[in-house]
């Protein structure tokens, strides 16, 4: 279980980007953040595994307190919280087997990481998930090869191979194309049902939120405004 407790953020300049936001996601539930451009949702996802470091607050996951770790535990913890970005964020020169695989790096010593050996079942896991991303047989195309959508996916992929506890996602068809979004949001939303990874996803599309999300959260202005199934989101419209 994820528990956001109380988080607030101000940035260098003043900005209160988060102002006490508290919630929890169990199970393998989908939940999306959705609020105007500026409300904060990024940051919101940034401080869940201190990418972004909240001014005040507290992050637990399980029985470990995410805000208090040292770098070195952060690191580690980490390999339990998934991210999938807007940009894809793979390796364009790597294959698509490669930036799958890297979902396992923080896993291997530093000698098998510096010559990237996987193990077999890594190898074999991450083969099984990309034939249910759609990419079978794709697994030696170079990533910039490939279209959006298909870029996303092997995001999708990567995340799930690393066996992450949740799978954060920010923003992850804002650079794709409707047809293309409903497609990802399916896939995401059904392959995190089937592994049992809640998923917490930042998209700014309400409508992809209501179709695809078990609940919704809404920030305003770096406040928590809404938080309930998407049937309630329709009643407070
Ligand atoms: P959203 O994702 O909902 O669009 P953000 O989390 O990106 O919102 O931004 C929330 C607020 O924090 C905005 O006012 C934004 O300008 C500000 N902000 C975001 N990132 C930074 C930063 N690195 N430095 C200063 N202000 C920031
Ligand atoms: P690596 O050894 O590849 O640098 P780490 O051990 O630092 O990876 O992290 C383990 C996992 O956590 C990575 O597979 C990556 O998906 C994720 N991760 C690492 N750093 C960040 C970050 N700054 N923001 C989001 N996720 C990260």
């Amino acid at each position: 279980m994820l528990t956001a407790q109380n988080i607030s953020k101000t940035y260098p300049g003043g900005e209160e980007a988060l102002r006490g936001v508290s919630f929890d996601v169990t199970g393998d539930e989908v939940v999306a953040i959705i609020g105007p451009s500026g409300a904060g949702k990024s940051t919101l996802i940034e401080c869940i595994n201190r990418l972004t470091e909240p001014t005040d607050g507290e992050i637990r996951l399980d029985d470990v307190t995410v805000t208090a770790l040292s770098d070195r535990q952060l690191r580690r913890t980490r390999r339990d919280i998934a991210m999938i970005f807007q940009e894809y964020n793979l390796v364009e020169r790597l294959t698509v087997m490669e930036n799958v695989l890297s979902g396992r790096l923080g896993y291997l010593s530093t000698w098998n990481a510096f010559r990237r050996k996987f193990p077999a079942e890594d190898i074999e896991f991450a083969r099984e998930t990309l034939e249910r991303v759609g990419l079978g047989g794709h697994e030696r195309d170079r990533a910039d090869e490939l279209s959006g959508g298909q870029r996303q996916r092997v995001g999708i992929a990567r995340a799930v191979v690393q066996r992450p506890k949740i799978m954060l996602a920010d923003e992850p068809t804002s650079s794709l194309d409707p047809e293309t979004s409903h497609a990802v949001m399916e896939l995401l939303t059904e392959i995190a049902a089937d592994e049992r990874i809640p998923v917490l996803i930042n998209i700014h599309e309400v409508e992809l939120a209501v179709e695809y999300a078990d609940r919704i959260i809404g920030l305003a202005d770096g406040e928590l405004v809404f938080d309930g199934p998407p049937e309630a989101l329709d009643e407070t419209a």
